[in-house]
């Protein structure tokens, strides 16, 4: 069974990376099971196997979420792994990191931290609510709209109830900060839309896990 999905992109790299799914872990009940957040009331000792589980499995042993890598956690927003040689961040977007261009700093920060080369950079966008299940308020697809441009959500004077595609502001965001398409990859999948492999903050009312994507960094 595989715990997480991977870039095809940071794959070809050779760099160890994944965005875990929810199943093969020890959790039970709503972090049914490979929940890897200890602060959402899950039991801890099986949120700790979890990790032992997922570090086996990524062949980072003693490396995950510690020296040699960096994670984030979601549930809904958006994961971002970034290569940029011997750097590398993991980014979380809600919509209003989103908003706030948080990818497009974030490049911008190894840039300036890294020395690193936008050009070069990789950049996996991993699962997420999608559009299909993220209905927001008019104002806020009219903000979104002002700021990505009229495919960032629907328009609210044509449709009441519009949704937001955060994965395309996203894109835009790292392209507006100098990565090229080409080295952009938007990993499938709705948190929403497939309860079997995701957990999803808004589908299951706040009470559900946390995924983990995470990416290595290379000690040169
Ligand atoms: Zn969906």
């Amino acid at each position: 069974m595989k715990l997480f999905l991977t870039s095809r992109l940071l794959s070809a790299a050779g760099i160890a990376h994944g965005f875990s799914l929810r199943w093969g872990g020890v959790s039970s009940g709503p972090f049914s099971s490979l929940n890897l957040s200890a602060s959402v009331g899950d039991d801890e000792a099986a949120v700790r196997e979890n990790h032992e589980l997922l570090r086996e499995a990524a062949g980072l042993t003693g490396r995950l979420a510690a020296d040699g890598a960096v994670g984030v956690r979601v549930a809904d927003c958006v994961p971002i792994l970034v290569h940029a040689g011997a750097a590398a961040a993991a980014v979380h977007a809600g919509w209003r990191g989103t908003r706030l261009q948080i990818a497009g700093r974030a490049i911008r920060a190894l840039q300036h931290a890294a020395g690193a080369d936008p050009a070069r950079m990789l950049a996996a966008i991993g699962p997420c609510i999608g559009r299909c299940c993220y209905e927001v308020s008019q104002d806020l697809a009219a903000t979104f709209r002002a700021l990505f441009g009229p495919e960032a959500a629907d328009d609210p004077a044509v449709n009441p109830k519009p949704h937001l595609d955060l994965r395309y502001c996203v894109e835009q965001s790292l392209l507006h900060a100098g990565v090229p398409r080409e080295r952009i990859e938007q990993v499938e999948g709705c948190t929403s839309c497939d309860s079997g492999a995701f957990f999803s903050h808004r589908r299951d009312k706040g009470r559900t896990g946390r995924h983990l994507a995470f990416i290595e960094v290379r000690d040169l």
